[in-house]
């Protein structure tokens, strides 16, 4: 395939590959030959690993498990696949910051993403952030750290990246505040997730099945109880604040069902400016491959004739507190915000593993918030420590549950 002008190669690690945005991921490059994959990593999914090693024969993969590793060496002997196995979490981070690494993709999903992604940013990579609670663990310190490099770092959340494409070119990567650039407020939309109309005195009976069946999206599990909470949006207004440099006053949630308009920017002369697209990661992936060049990304196009009506309303709070404990978290920000992630994970995986119900979920976060206090979040040890309490309270909530 030809390259056009100007349009830089990549050497790309992929972080959490065999994850839903780690195999959209993939998908994109494989259409475009100068693209090369340089480095994958996992948890422990062999399976999935030595598949994607033979189709994109990378220098590297990581898988996190000792054990899992030893399998995808062994694995990847038998076929006589080059790539070299390593494991643990110092190897993340090495992949992630090589100097033959250009382009790090951070798809892995919670806290454990924070370290190699911190790292690239730090090493001055082109970082695509998938993974949203690392920016929102520690905010801060990420943003003061990107400051100082010479990286770029691309939105890859839909709706940030909608942000990101709708704001002025010379804004996008300024890490200023937007609103001196005649933005008056950021609009993120949300689909409601699948609970977005259930009666909420079913909410209690909602099983982990029930919760990971989104209506617009495919995700992993965690992101997908995050929808149905609304959480994600909590989250979301967080890493807009961040990225953003704005308030959460500055911030408007809207409930979009449809998922296609991704989100807008309102700006003081009453314009509004929205990016559209089908429902499909692999978009905002390619975008953020390529800038500021466009590329193919594989996903179908928009035919706005024969889509449904667009709907608009204002999220219900009291359907959603998970959504209002976020936006609380970002205005009084230090480590609430780290402290509120910290507890939607821990109460996110008691959810799955059958231990906690539902509604158990916001009333555990509520408690961490309520028990714990709020410091200045400007060095990475007082944020492994708050998040490192937070976890330790809401497991003792949860085992009195
Ligand atoms: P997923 O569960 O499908 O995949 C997670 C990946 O992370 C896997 O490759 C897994 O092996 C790896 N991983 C898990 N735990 C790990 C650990 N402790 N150490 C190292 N690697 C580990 O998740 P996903 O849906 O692809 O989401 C990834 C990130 O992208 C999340 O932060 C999510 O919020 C964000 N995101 C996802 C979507 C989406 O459509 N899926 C959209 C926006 C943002
Ligand atoms: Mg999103």
């Amino acid at each position: 395939m030809s390259r056009p002008a100007g349009r830089p190669s990549a050497n790309i690690t992929v972080l959490g590959s065999t994850g839903s945005i780690g195999k959209s991921t993939l998908e994109v490059v494989a259409l475009h030959a100068d693209y090369r994959v340089f480095a994958l990593t996992a948890n422990s999914n062999v399976l999935a690993m030595v598949e994607q090693c033979l189709r994109f024969q990378p220098r590297y993969a990581v898988m996190v498990d000792g054990t899992a590793a030893d399998q995808l060496a062994a694995e990847l002997h038998n076929v006589g696949c080059s790539t070299t196995v390593l494991s643990g979490e110092q190897a993340l981070i090495d992949v992630a910051i090589h100097p033959e690494a250009d382009t790090v993709m951070a798809a892995i999903v919670g806290s454990a993403g924070l370290p190699p992604t911190l790292a690239a940013v730090e090493h001055s990579k082109k970082v695509l952030l998938a993974n949203k609670e690392a920016l929102v663990m520690a905010g801060e310190l990420f943003m003061r750290t990107l400051a100082a490099s010479d990286a770029v770092l691309l939105p890859i959340d839909s709706e940030h990246n909608a942000v990101f494409q709708c704001l002025p070119p010379e804004t996008r990567l300024a890490g200023g505040d937007i609103r001196s650039q005649g933005v008056r407020k950021v609009i993120l939309t949300a689909s409601g997730g699948p609970f977005r109309t259930l009666p909420v005195e079913q909410f209690g009976a909602v099983t982990p099945e029930q919760a990971c069946r989104h209506p617009n999206w495919e995700m992993g599990r965690k992101i997908s109880v995050d929808s149905a909470t609304m959480m994600n949006k909590g989250l979301e207004v967080i890493e807009a604040c961040f990225l953003f440099g704005v308030g959460p006053e500055h911030v408007e949630v809207l409930i979009h069902p449809q998922s296609i308009v991704h989100s807008m920017v309102e700006y003081m002369d009453g314009s509004v400016i929205a990016q559209l697209g089908s429902p499909d990661m692999r978009i905002p992936i390619a975008y953020s491959l390529a800038w500021p060049e466009r590329i193919n990304s594989g996903a179908s196009f928009l035919d706005l004739t024969r889509q449904a009506a667009l709907q608009f309303f204002a999220p219900d709070m009291e359907r959603f507190p998970c959504l209002r404990l976020g936006i609380e978290a970002a205005a009084k920000g230090g480590t609430a915000p780290t402290i509120l992630n910290a507890a939607n994970e821990v109460a996110v995986e008691s959810f799955l593993s059958g231990k906690i119900s539902f509604t158990d979920i916001p009333a555990i976060i509520a408690a961490v918030l309520a028990q714990m206090s709020c410091e200045l979040a400007d060095s990475i040890d007082i944020i492994r420590h708050a998040d490192k309490q937070a976890r330790a309270v809401a497991r003792r909530l949860i085992a009195g549950t």
